[in-house]
């Protein structure tokens, strides 16, 4: 910019911060999508080139301070899927900004291929030049040494420790001994910042123990890099279904597959072919899953399958590990990018196909603002690229069963489970009958106990699902019916006698449980409602010998400890594993035989008209787990309802008959699928407040064929002392948006929208 020749002109900047596009003097013709930096007020910030401002301000403008690429790190059409984004969503550009690209990643470029510095082009503002370099490089990612100063990326990624087996020395210093149990209890390894968080040490500790040869210090550079010896490719023939399912997808138009069949039907290897299909015609694949931490085995496939192609977007991992490989992305050109929700952002281009697994789950929609739904705009992005994109799921989400049943998506189905694997035979237990029975609540049914001790006589595996951890579930004075609850929010406590206090499942607030009702005194506190924690307790009465272990978010806080205990099942160190809905997902348990519900109706009590839909969703899911291998398995739901369609249908393991019976409710209803929804949530420091701002929001709408219902105290009308409140608009998509675009929010006002919402407490 230092040559005088370059003409400057006013140009948008989009920050990456929650603020509309600021207009500062740019070298004319800056590609759209560069990073630059610019001055805020005294201080420096990072932006992105958004192209000419047609209205500049008349104020005087200052110039960029520095252009940081030399030609786009993000593609044009996923600056497009932003545009999109921020406008159905309500929310600015810049809060999506962060999703696709890390704020930290910095690149050093270095010399087009005859040696001429960058630099040299950029500041002669010779774009149409670094333009060609950039287009070539994004062709051909083999040219980038050339152009990009690696060390960066070399320097790798964080550390992590393991213990070596050594024998343990006589003696250890307490700190010393803290951290060996430290690591003990995490099964053997952590990172290494993690580490000393929970033992809470510094790095001396550390290195004295290494010098001693007790742990290991190992650079992870790639997660992958460790998967890769692991996985072995097992390239299957495909069956009829499969292939039937494979060749309705052309690879060359914009179309929405549906893709259903049970779990173990084989969906997975008809992603992989089509995968396969796309990366031998030189285009890209994104690949989205509901959580990374329960796809070893999947990511160990696409390795085994495509070597070296797969780059994987963590969320929750390191930092440095996500830089990694959202830089392998950028300047390595990885062709198949597998991540969760935010990875729809991800930023790949020449995208050539897209898959959306486990697509009705709730993980793909974010419950902070900005609040994306990734598998809606998976479809967007597909659109916007002209390729197909796949949905899978054994129970999709009514949404997209309804378009596929209205010609909008276009269905593919497996019916059948490979040879060797069969579905497992499910029965009810009725609660009530075992109630009337027993004379007293009844946790298990003497059947479920039965096949407990029979399935443990066989050596084989059980699973329990009770979706509610803690002891119990809340505490009551029999006297005056008192309900323990939390003083910042509108819930009550749950009991956790592992460490004995009262918490709230919602702030997090704990107490020591009081002696006696604070209110009228009388000792007559009883615990209400069995949690995971009690029945693990009863297992162990109920079989001393056995092996337990419990999974719930309360064991398995650490990271890697759900992996651990989820390997520790898989290769048969335990009997019985008991826990809340994390059990239901994911996992191959070989020697797996019996899966016992609890409580298969608990779902339905909450006030939600998706109540069935995901109720009907988990115990399928629940279900599948069991006989996955060659052993048959069997399941067994308690119930209160046994009647109830969620129950019955997903006892029949049927579907198609859920859908159907669901379906007309919501229309009658005015439910989605048939209508849209904008949920308008506000918060204040008093209900009269929140309430205020929603009324007002209200009497301003001017947008017709709209049903406004509310302003209705949220389900959970405070948490953390603030009062929430809801206004509920239904209506077409359209209109909707015309509400968005109309009455736009201020980013930091009283009131969020939550447009499409899946969770309304
Ligand atoms: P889904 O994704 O529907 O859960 P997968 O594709 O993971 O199912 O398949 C389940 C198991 O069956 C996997 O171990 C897979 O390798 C195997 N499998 C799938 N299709 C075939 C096939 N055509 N022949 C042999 N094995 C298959
Ligand atoms: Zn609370």
């Amino acid at each position: 910019m230092t040559a005088d020749s370059v003409k400057l002109v006013p140009t948008r900047v989009q920050l990456n911060r929650p603020l509309p596009p600021l207009t500062y003097l740019a070298p004319e013709g800056l590609p759209v999508g560069v990073r630059v930096r610019v001055k805020v007020r005294n201080s420096l910030a990072l932006g992105l080139a958004m192209g000419p401002d047609p209205n500049p301000p008349a104020a005087k403008l200052r110039p960029l301070e520095l252009v940081l690429d030399p030609f786009p790190l993000l593609p044009p059409k996923l600056l497009e899927l932003q545009a999109f984004a921020a406008r159905y969503y309500g929310c600015l550009e810049a809060h999506l900004l962060p999703l696709s690209l890390p704020q930290a990643l910095l690149p050093n470029w270095e010399a087009d291929e005859e040696g001429q510095p960058l630099s040299f082009h950029r500041d002669r503002g010779r774009w149409d030049v670094l333009q060609a370099l950039g287009e070539a490089w994004h062709r051909d990612p083999s040219i980038l040494p050339t152009l990009l100063h690696r060390s960066a990326l070399r320097r790798g990624g964080p550390t992590e420790v393991r213990l070596t087996g050594a024998p343990h020395p006589p003696r250890v210093t307490p700190a010393q001994a803290r951290l060996l149990l430290a690591l003990e209890e995490a099964g053997g390894t952590l990172m290494e910042a993690d580490l000393l968080e929970a033992a809470g040490v510094g790095t001396s500790v550390l290195a004295t123990l290494e010098k001693r040869g007790q742990v290991q210090r190992l650079k992870r550079v790639d997660l992958l890099a460790q998967r890769r010896e692991a996985g072995t490719d097992r390239t299957v023939l495909l069956h009829d279904e499969q292939r039937v399912a494979l060749d309705s997808v052309p690879l060359d138009a914009f179309a929405v597959h549906l893709l259903q069949g049970v779990t173990g039907s084989g969906k997975t290897e008809v992603y992989l072919a089509l995968a396969d299909r796309v990366l031998a015609v030189g285009k890209r694949v994104l690949w989205l899953v509901p959580e990374i931490g329960l796809t070893t085995s999947l990511l160990e496939r696409l390795e085994a399958r495509f070597p070296g192609r797969v780059a994987v977007g963590h969320a929750g991992l390191n930092a440095g590990e996500k830089h990694g490989d959202v830089a392998r992305l950028l300047f390595n050109g990885a062709d198949l990018f597998v991540g969760v929700r935010n990875a729809v952002m991800a930023p790949l281009r020449d995208i050539g196909l897209v898959v959306v697994d486990e697509e009705q789950e709730g993980s793909y929609k974010s419950e902070e603002h900005p609040r994306i739904h990734a598998r809606d705009l998976a479809i967007k992005r597909a659109q916007l690229e002209g390729c197909p994109i796949v949905l899978g799921s054994a129970t999709p989400s009514l949404e997209s069963w309804h378009a596929a049943q209205t010609g909008r998506y276009r269905l593919a189905r497996l019916k059948e489970r490979p040879a060797g694997s069969t579905l497992p035979a499910v029965e009810l237990v009725d609660l009530r009958e075992a109630y009337r029975v027993a004379r007293r609540k009844v946790v298990f049914a003497p059947v479920l106990l039965k096949a407990l001790a029979e399935t443990l006589a066989k050596g084989e595996q059980s699973l329990l699902l009770l979706n509610r951890r803690g002891y119990e579930n809340f505490w009551m004075c029999r006297a005056c019916g008192k309900t323990l609850g939390c003083p910042h929010c509108a819930i009550s406590l749950t009991y956790h006698r592992g460490d004995y206090r009262l918490r709230c499942h919602l702030c997090g607030h704990e107490t020591v449980p009081p002696e006696a009702c604070p209110d009228c005194g009388a000792d007559h506190l009883r615990g209400v409602g069995e949690g995971t924690e009690q029945v693990e307790e009863m297992l162990r009465q109920l079989h001393p010998t056995a092996r337990i272990l419990r999974l719930d978010r309360d064991t398995t806080r650490r990271r890697g400890s759900l992996e651990a205990g989820l390997l520790a099942a898989e290769s048969g160190e335990v009997d019985i594993l008991v826990g809340t809905q994390m059990l239901a997902k994911g996992h191959t348990f070989p020697r797996l035989t019996l899966v016992g519900v609890i409580n298969a109706d608990q779902g339905l009590k909450v006030a939600d008209f998706r109540a069935a839909e995901r109720t009907f969703q988990l115990l399928t899911q629940v279900a599948g787990r069991a006989g996955r291998a060659a052993l048959p398995g069997r399941v067994i739901l308690q119930t209160y309802s046994p009647d109830h369609p969620a129950i019955t249908f997903a006892l029949a393991q049927d579907f198609e008959g859920f859908a159907a019976s669901e379906l007309p409710f919501r229309e009658g209803l005015g439910y989605p699928p048939f209508t849209a929804l904008s949920l308008y949530r506000a918060e204040a420091d008093t209900p009269a407040e929140a309430r205020g701002a929603l009324e007002a929001f209200r009497q301003r709408l001017t947008v017709p064929n709209l049903r406004v219902l509310g302003p209705l105290e949220a389900p959970v009308p405070r948490v953390k002392d603030r009062w929430r409140m809801h206004l509920l608009l239904k209506g077409p998509r359209a209109a909707l948006s015309e509400v968005l675009a109309r009455h736009p929010l201020e980013p930091s006002g009283s009131i969020q929208v939550d447009r499409d919402p899946l969770n309304f407490g």
